[in-house]
């Protein structure tokens, strides 16, 4: 298998994202460079070197990240690896019997191809293989 070239982002739960932002940029002094609304997230995006924070704010109070934050509180959410990719990479994790959250790559932030392994086939993390073609 082609493993992860990098970590492409860490997704964090946020329950507020305008105190978020303020705490990375005022507090830590990085700048946000982008924002998207994807589905019922919103998501900024936060450059860290290659690395990118992404903070994430449910729009519902159903939603995944939404119950993510009821039950575990704010916190990393996922970790993000960046993959050649995503359609491949989830053949082979099938083959071998990894456990997944996405049988088939759906599009994520940016427009890339994203695709999430179960936690309980990752040790407890919410794993997400991100395509190379685009910056997310
Ligand atoms: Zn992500």
């Amino acid at each position: 298998m082609t493993g992860p070239s990098k970590i492409k982002h860490i997704g964090m739960a946020v329950s507020d994202l305008e105190s978020a932002k303020r705490f990375y940029e005022e507090s830590l002094g990085l700048n946000v460079e982008r924002e998207e609304t994807l589905g019922e997230m919103k998501i900024a995006f936060v450059p860290v070197g290659e690395v990118n924070i992404e903070l994430i704010q449910s729009t519902t109070e159903d939603g995944v990240i939404a119950k993510f934050i009821a039950k575990r509180g704010e916190g990393v959410h996922h970790i993000a690896y960046e993959v050649e990719d995503v359609s491949s990479s989830l053949e082979e994790l099938k083959a071998r019997g990894v456990k997944l959250v996405d049988e088939t790559p759906r599009e994520g932030a940016g427009g890339t191809a994203v695709a999430f392994v179960h936690p309980k086939s990752a040790h407890g993390v919410l794993t997400e293989l991100v395509g190379r073609k685009r910056n997310a």
